[in-house]
């Protein structure tokens, strides 16, 4: 039998992390990173971006440098997914039929595009976004002129929109809610993401629900519930994304939307823990409640976190939430979670952008947000401080952009 040491099973952004943290931690037996992509690990946010719009040969991104990679001696076994899990013999069973002993466990298994479930024979062309070969098979698609329909006004067809529109594609974006990024994104920044897209040339379809999607011949026919029809001919889907947790259910395993685990991110079982995207954990900032991020810096520092833990440290994973956007020329940031704020302060930086104040009823500050240039990302960085202090910045020098933030922090 092969020796135990730490496997990971997911080769994406938190388990490629962990893995070269296990060994700069000073682990010194076997790591193995088990993936069922056939590919190095590599960065998704470019997938939905530069990579859609580029042309000729493209290559997926290295997560982690060849530099670092390498010499942490990291078995890699790629294309040979895990397909159970053996909890009383500690041990990981592929694909191929091969076995994995585990002295720890890290599930790192992120997640999968929600498909839909609509009516009519055109539902199979559908078009999705997660992985490389996705933006490789989407990219060819993306000429001048083509008809483009994109469902959902989340970040995937925001983005998908932009880069589609970018290739000079004529772009329909059909939401079903009353406006687009109603989650986690305050309703300025996202009417500015609207008009830029606007601008572009996006023709938006909000408060329209899908009814069916029928192929006739070449071309798609989206009928929604306003009675109108789009025609299009292609359709690229972006409603969501469903955590992967079915190894996880299968030993049995808690889940509680995603793996549970608990704020030092051990599962169930203490042989094992979860990181990124595929798991649930409870926040301390945000009294205990349980969340999961969808997002790749979280994944990436519960991956540095989780493969702490598996070498016997017990901290609580405690970091603020924090995601970017890149579309056309703007990115937009989000640092904090936004429900329950009681209001909302804005800080004009006039072409730099505009930042978002969202405090609690007791003043302190939750979350903040913001759009413009890249340069807001230091103020949200500052922000992001404020409100891991729990920080009760006045709304006056919050919105006077003369009060520098870090000074607020200080004080
Ligand atoms: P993943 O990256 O999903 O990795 C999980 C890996 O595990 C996958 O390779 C999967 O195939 C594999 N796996 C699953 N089951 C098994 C199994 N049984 N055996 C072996 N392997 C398995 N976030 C941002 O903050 N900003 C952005 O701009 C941004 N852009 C994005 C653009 C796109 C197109 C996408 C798809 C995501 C984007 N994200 C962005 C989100 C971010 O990339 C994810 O939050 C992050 O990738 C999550 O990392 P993860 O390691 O948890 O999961
Ligand atoms: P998302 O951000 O959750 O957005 C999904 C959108 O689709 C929402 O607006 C949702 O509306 C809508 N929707 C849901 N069901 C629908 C239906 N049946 N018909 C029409 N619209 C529907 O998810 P996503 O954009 O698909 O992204 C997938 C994953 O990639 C997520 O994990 C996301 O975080 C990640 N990603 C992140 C970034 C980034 O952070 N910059 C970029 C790209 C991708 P409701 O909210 O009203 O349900």
């Amino acid at each position: 039998m092969n020796e135990r040491g730490m496997v990971i099973i997911g080769a994406g952004t938190a388990g490629a992390w962990a893995a070269v943290e296990l060994r700069n931690r000073g682990w010194e037996g076997g790591i193995t990173l088990i993936g069922n992509e056939s590919r190095i690990p590599y960065d998704r946010p470019p997938l939905s971006k530069e990579q859609l719009q580029v042309e000729g040969d493209v290559a997926p991104v290295p997560l982690i440098p060849q530099e670092s990679w390498e010499p942490c001696g990291i078995a890699y076994i790629s294309g040979d997914g895990a397909v159970s899990i053996d909890r009383d013999k500690r041990s990981v069973k592929l694909e191929s039929g091969r076995d994995v002993p585990y002295e720890k466990l890290l599930l790192a298994t992120g997640a999968n595009p929600r498909k839909l479930a609509t009516l009519g024979n055109g539902t199979d062309g559908v078009q999705y976004l997660r992985r490389f070969d996705d933006a490789l098979r989407l990219r060819e698609h993306l000429r001048p002129g083509k008809r483009v329909a994109v469902i959902g006004g989340g970040f995937i067809g925001l983005e998908a929109a932009a880069s589609a529109s970018a290739k000079g594609c004529r772009v329909k974006l059909i939401e079903a809610g009353p406006r687009i990024l109603t989650r986690g994104v305050p309703e300025a920044v996202a009417q500015a993401v609207h008009a830029r897209h606007a601008e572009a040339g996006v023709e938006f379809r909000t408060g329209a629900g899908l009814e069916r999607i029928d192929r006739i011949g070449e071309e798609f026919a989206i009928a929604l519930s306003d009675g109108t029809t789009v025609s299009c001919d292609l359709v690229i889907a972006g409603i969501g994304a469903v955590p992967e947790t079915a190894l996880a259910a299968e030993c049995g395993l808690d889940i509680d939307n995603g793996i549970k685990v608990n704020e030092r991110l051990e599962t169930s079982d203490p042989h094992i823990y979860a990181a990124g995207d595929c798991c649930s954990f409870p926040h301390a900032r945000y009294g205990g409640r349980r969340i999961r991020l969808e997002a790749w810096r979280n994944a990436q520092d519960q991956g540095l976190h989780a493969a702490a833990n598996m070498l016997g440290e017990s901290a609580p994973y405690a970091a603020i939430p924090w995601f970017w956007s890149d579309q056309y020329d703007l990115t937009l940031q989000v640092a904090g979670l936004l429900d329950g704020a009681a209001a909302t302060v804005e800080r004009d930086l006039g072409e730099t952008g505009q930042l978002y104040f969202h405090l609690a009823e007791d003043g302190s500050l939750l979350a903040a947000s913001g759009i413009g240039t890249e340069s807001i990302g230091k103020e949200i960085r500052v922000a992001e401080m404020m409100i891991e202090k729990k920080a009760k910045p006045s709304p006056e020098s919050l919105r006077d952009p003369k009060t520098k933030l870090k000074s607020l922090l200080r004080a």
